[in-house]
């Protein structure tokens, strides 16, 4: 069982909750599933998270300034309740015990209240993933596009790089080592997903 190592995440040395192995210093895995988050990759992930939604906050609040609130309330409520209950209680990290909150490189904090619950989403579950990304992103777009004074040409422009960029580097960087399998963005090879499953006996096989 995982031990806490400092505060802020997991102990990289030790097997995940879902892994059948001792120890992790010898696991060719390492390297191309990541199993350990580190302060690194949440700032590098925040860094982007963060600057878009200033970015899209300001387009809300130039276009209605009232809308601003009720983006922030969805934006608080998808990233901090519903994309864990549809997509991050499949994931693996969801099944450590000893915490209330995620510790991983993304969703940082958020409460874990369902039971982790291995296996692929279902066609509900990505529905309402995809549809709650698409209204958080889109709706910034909308508010600039309908609303286009000259000063927020250059806001947009911003915009649409950094979630462009984002976009790149979070499928680069993340998703092509992730260890939920079940997240439709996921992109982990074939093979090395079969030598995962068969480490971490506790997943389903969603591949
Ligand atoms: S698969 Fe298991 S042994 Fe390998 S790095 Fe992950 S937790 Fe450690
Ligand atoms: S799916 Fe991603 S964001 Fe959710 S718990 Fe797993 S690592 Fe964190």
């Amino acid at each position: 069982m995982q031990v806490m190592k400092g505060p802020l995440f997991l102990d990289p040395d030790t097997p995940i909750a879902t892994c059948t192995a001792s120890e992790c210093s010898s696991c060719d895995l390492r390297k191309v599933v990541n199993c350990h988050f580190s302060l690194k990759q949440l700032a590098r992930f925040l860094t982007f998270a963060i600057a878009a939604m200033i970015v899209g906050g300001y387009g809300i609040f130039m276009f209605q300034p009232w809308l601003l609130l009720g983006w922030v309330v969805g934006f608080v409520s998808f990233f901090g309740l519903i994309e864990i209950r549809v997509m991050c209680s499949h994931c693996p990290h969801y099944a450590e015990p000893g915490s209330k909150n995620l510790r991983c490189w993304a969703n940082y904090g958020s409460p874990r209240l369902w039971k982790y619950r291995p296996g692929p989403m279902s066609t509900g579950e990505k529905t309402i993933f995809f549809l709650g990304l698409a209204a958080i992103v889109g709706f910034p777009l909308v508010s600039f596009l309908l609303n286009p004074a000259r000063i927020h040409v250059f806001a947009l422009v911003l915009y649409v790089i950094l979630v462009g960029v984002g976009y790149v580097l979070l499928k680069k960087h993340y998703c092509s080592i992730c260890m939920n399998f079940a997240c439709p963005f996921n992109s982990v090879e074939a093979e090395v997903r079969k030598a995962f499953l068969a480490k971490n006996t506790r997943m389903k096989d969603d591949r």
